[in-house]
């Protein structure tokens, strides 16, 4: 891979062609191999994965020091948000989330008609863990906790320590689904995966991964749930998975091959977010600190308006995130496309528009 020069220049935006950080997608694109893993599976997408999908299995299973009975494969990890929902739902199950997080836990909580329980999040949109404690403690009923580490649309991490030492006290009718899209990311030395935790044999814990984030394969929809095997058969009945996308599979296995190209997928996401974060200082627009491939950042101007500004200059950012009014998500593409966004936002600051 060439120096991080060939991710600096961009081709000119355009309404075809915008720059597109609405989304927390992976701009670089996928690793060579796994393209080529994927291109190649193509002429032989007529068959099932059977074969390769156990072969992700056991690699997935290897990151992680664990057996494959381990792992169950899904499309994307909203699939596993989904399935392991409904798989943890019974009679008085409620579902407890911070206020500010990602939305499908949410989404997919209501549609299984569970009660959302919602916990405002604290100073820099850090997530109120005695706060959920309290909420689980009060419940008589069942808990499932949807905690997403680091946070979206905050991208701001939760302390290791408060989340394991909760996992560890066991409390009793709980169930914690972690969902860790963007661990791959973190710089923080303090953070930890919770599959540390279902390593040490905890069974209260379910993880959620994904291949669409650093491995910037969103379209090739392949995820994980990482549990013990205790939860991985009952999960398994709600997904329809044990049929996956046969080019996901095939590049999701060369991509994980791939450890250099994930270095620099992440050096590159550095590199980007060094950018943004230069440009919102000199134009003194306060962000939380980030820990993934985008950042919160506090507008001057009405969310619509900010979205529309920089779309009239082909750069698409991120939706609202209620209750955060006045704040936006702009996700990280490459290094070309943040110089790019951040000489259009000094722009509108000069012409007084931010
Ligand atoms: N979890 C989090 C925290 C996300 O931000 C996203 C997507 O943005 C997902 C899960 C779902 O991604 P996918 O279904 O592509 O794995």
């Amino acid at each position: 891979v060439n120096a991080l020069s060939s991710v600096s220049e961009i081709a000119t935006p355009s309404l075809e062609n915008p720059v597109r950080l609405n989304f927390n997608e992976n701009a670089l694109g996928m690793s060579p191999n796994a393209k080529q893993a994927a291109i190649t599976a193509v002429s032989k997408a007529n068959r099932y994965a059977k074969h390769e999908m156990p072969l992700l299995s056991l690699a997935i299973a290897k990151h992680h020091n664990l057996n494959s009975d381990y792992v169950l494969l899904t499309a994307g990890s909203s699939e596993g948000i989904r399935s392991s929902i409904v798989a943890f739902t019974k009679e008085k199950t409620q579902f407890v989330i911070p206020e500010l997080t990602y939305g499908d836990g949410e989404y997919f909580a209501k549609i299984a008609n569970l009660p959302v329980i919602k916990v405002p999040n604290l100073t820099d949109w850090a997530i109120d863990i005695e706060g959920l404690i309290n909420k689980v403690e009060q419940y008589s009923g069942y808990s499932i906790v949807y905690l997403v580490n680091p946070n979206n649309p905050t991208s701001t991490i939760t302390d290791t320590k408060k989340v394991f030492d909760w996992i560890r006290s066991k409390p009793k009718n709980t169930i914690f689904i972690v969902d860790e899209a963007y661990a791959e990311f973190v710089n923080d030395a303090s953070y930890q995966s919770v599959d540390t935790l279902i390593e040490q044999g905890y069974e209260n814990v379910i993880l959620l991964k994904t291949f669409s984030k650093i491995h910037a394969m969103a379209g090739l929809r392949v995820g994980y749930v990482l549990a013990n095997p205790i939860h991985i058969k009952n999960i398994a009945q709600y997904v329809a998975g044990e049929k996956l996308n046969y080019c996901g599979v095939c590049a999701a296995l060369a991509s994980m091959e791939d450890q250099s190209y994930l270095k620099y997928s992440k050096k590159v996401t550095d590199t980007s977010r060094l950018i943004m974060e230069q440009v919102l200082k000199e134009l003194d627009l306060y962000y939380v600190a980030s820990e993934t491939n985008f950042i919160f950042h506090k507008i001057p101007i009405a969310l619509n308006e900010y979205q529309q500004l920089l779309k009239d200059k082909f750069i698409l950012v991120g939706r609202a995130f209620p209750p955060a009014n006045g704040w936006c998500r702009i996700s990280l593409g490459t290094p070309g496309e943040m110089l790019y966004t951040a000489t259009i936002l000094k722009q509108l600051r000069e012409q007084n528009f931010i």
